[in-house]
């Protein structure tokens, strides 16, 4: 039977393909299937990361003091028993051996069983030990992170037609299904500007996120419609409807086309203003996308997604390695790298740093490098080393006042300080600049501005902390709009102060692809556009059939609107006017 579900859509295309469950919990694990001759290998890895926690465990008893509270104890022992019960230790070894399935994906798969199980217990004492079982689980795949996986164990499980259907999925999990050939996503939960969202939008495939109960609802190997631009997903269409939406994506398989021409064409609007479309990226491997639609440059590079899905941070030697790699190949195209924005969404659990998935307000971003130091000084000489092979421009994230800014700055100079006396070259013309992303850097910006060299703008969280609507929360998707008067105030004032102050000013927030307020950034005054690289030719086309003076006017006119429908209609008239 057709039903259909609702959601919010990410990405303007559809996508027709077979539905793939993915697990509820604990989705921080590649999922692939193991080749028939590796498969007693792979059930041996988990057996040997089984034992390691057991190991763990009993050290950790051993080594308790007598004054150690009794509840440690306690805990320790009911964690031993966990990790020594068969529905931990073969049930996965059953899952490897009968559906090929690897031991980070056959361990998650059983944990999830098992808190359901847990779920479904009346006595409250016995459903909470749903957490402990979720512990051992973790302690497990940690166990199996640090054991290589076997070269014959290459990812292959993911066709082209599917359709990955998940609970959530964390940014660190979404990086596992980049370069893989996927038909799109659907989330129960998310927002438009979640990292998820952000990742899907990157790889150029639809999806739908805050459907709410997809997950439990559509059942492995459905056939499923994902319409990104209504924000619909159909389940078991029938022909009619199969060939409508097939029609239509034949319909955007040319536009695509046509768009593809545009490549070489310079980003000109009607009334000969070059604009600059750059590239938002989150890993080096993302280059080929930017060469493919010839950006102007990287006007983000999201340098966290380097620290996220491992044991061990990556030390100088490596970062400056992906950096130069990422100047090297764009130069002179400029690339701006960001210092590190963990925490919120983006969590790290290393050997050495621990930062667990926080509240938006937390401890994240700039705030964190100022609070480690060492870390922050680390990837600073990383970037600035990677300076010296060309053009880099280096942003700080989540700044918020003027201390907190000249905290950096002092750092960046005891950075260069620390290369000079190595002999280490970079480019001391170095621009240095911030992201705008919370109301009060927007607010204070004529102190910030003399300090630095340029603004980036950060939409998602300049929205968020401007409507106080978490971006990730699919509860309050419906209160999150990037058009909101206060948060359209903010961009351009932003824009005008900073251009005012003769300083560089870009938007890097999903803003900038969104091709449906392309003209009213482009009569904001904005030249400099940052977004997913499979956007940049949509905006492209936008801007040829721009003309800026003439768009001014219209933006004037939603600066002066205060109602949502209003400037909704202003910007759908904009959008519509043949120049
Ligand atoms: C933003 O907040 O708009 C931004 C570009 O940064 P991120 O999405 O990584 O938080
Ligand atoms: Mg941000």
């Amino acid at each position: 039977m057709t039903f259909s579900i609702h959601g919010i859509g990410v990405s303007t295309k559809i996508a027709i393909g077979k539905a793939h469950l993915l697990a509820h919990v604990s989705l921080e694990a590649p999922h692939y299937l193991i080749a028939p001759d590796r498969i007693e290998a792979e059930v041996q890895r988990f057996a040997d990361a089984v034992r390691n926690v057991q190991d763990e465990l009993t050290e950790l008893q051993a080594s308790l003091d007598d004054d150690a509270p009794h509840e440690m104890g306690a805990i320790l022992s009911v964690h031993g028993m966990i990790a020594q019960d068969t529905m931990l230790t073969q049930t996965p070894q059953e899952l490897i051996r009968d559906k090929k399935y690897n031991a980070e994906w056959a361990l998650s798969e059983q944990v999830n069983e098992l808190v359901e199980q847990f779920d479904a217990f009346e006595d409250e004492y016995l459903r909470e030990r749903k957490h402990d079982v979720m512990q051992i689980g973790t302690r497990i795949m940690r166990a199996l992170r640090g054991h290589v996986i076997s070269e014959q164990a290459t990812p292959q499980a993911f066709a082209d037609d599917m359709i990955l259907v998940a609970h959530d999925i964390s940014p660190a999990d979404m990086l596992q299904f980049k370069g893989r050939a996927l038909a799109g996503f659907i989330t129960d939960l998310g927002g438009t500007t979640s990292h998820t969202a952000i990742v899907a939008r990157g790889l150029g495939v639809p999806a739908v996120v805050a459907t709410g109960q997809a997950r439990s609802i559509i059942r492995e190997h459905e056939l499923v419609i994902i319409d990104g631009i209504n924000g619909v997903v159909l389940v078991n269409p029938d022909e009619l409807l199969l060939a409508h939406y097939r029609g239509l994506q034949i319909e955007q398989q040319l536009h695509q086309t046509s768009l593809n021409t545009l490549v070489d064409t310079p980003a000109l609007s009607m009334d000969g203003k070059t604009i600059k479309l750059m590239a938002n990226i989150e890993l080096p491997s993302d280059l080929d996308g930017v060469t493919a639609v010839n950006a102007d440059g990287v006007g983000l590079f999201r340098s966290e997604f380097l620290f996220l899905n491992r044991t061990s941070l990556p030390d100088e030697e490596e970062q400056y390695l992906a950096y130069r790699k990422v100047v090297q190949t764009l130069s002179p195209k400029p690339v701006t790298i960001r210092t590190l924005d963990i925490g919120a969404d983006k969590g790290l659990s290393t050997d050495d740093y621990e930062v667990p998935l926080n509240p938006a307000l937390g401890l994240r971003a700039v705030r964190y490098s100022l609070a480690h130091p060492d870390l922050f000084l680390t990837q600073l000489r990383a970037v600035l080393r990677a300076s010296a092979f060309g053009v880099v421009k280096l942003l700080l994230p989540m700044i918020s006042g003027v201390e907190q800014l000249k905290q950096a700055l002092t750092l960046i100079e005891q950075a260069r300080e620390q290369l000079r006396e190595r002999h280490q070259a970079f480019d001391a013309h170095i621009q240095v600049g911030i992201m705008v992303e919370i109301p009060s850097a927007a607010l204070i910006l004529p102190a910030l501005l003399p300090l630095i060299d340029f603004v980036s703008i950060g939409t998602n969280d300049l929205t968020q902390y401007t409507l106080a609507v978490d971006r990730g929360d699919a509860e309050v998707g419906h209160l999150y709009n990037e058009t909101h008067p206060a948060v359209l105030g903010l961009i351009a004032y932003t824009i005008r102060t900073t251009q005012r102050a003769h300083k560089g000013i870009s938007v890097c927030g999903e803003m900038a692809g969104d091709v449906k307020l392309t003209r009213l950034l482009l009569g904001f005054g904005l030249e400099d556009f940052s977004m997913q690289a499979a956007q940049v030719l949509s905006v492209k086309e936008r801007v040829l059939m721009a003309s800026v003076k003439k768009s001014r006017k219209a933006a004037t006119q939603v600066l002066n609107a205060f109602e949502m429908a209003e400037i909704a209609r202003l910007i759908r008239e904009l959008n519509e006017r043949r120049f």
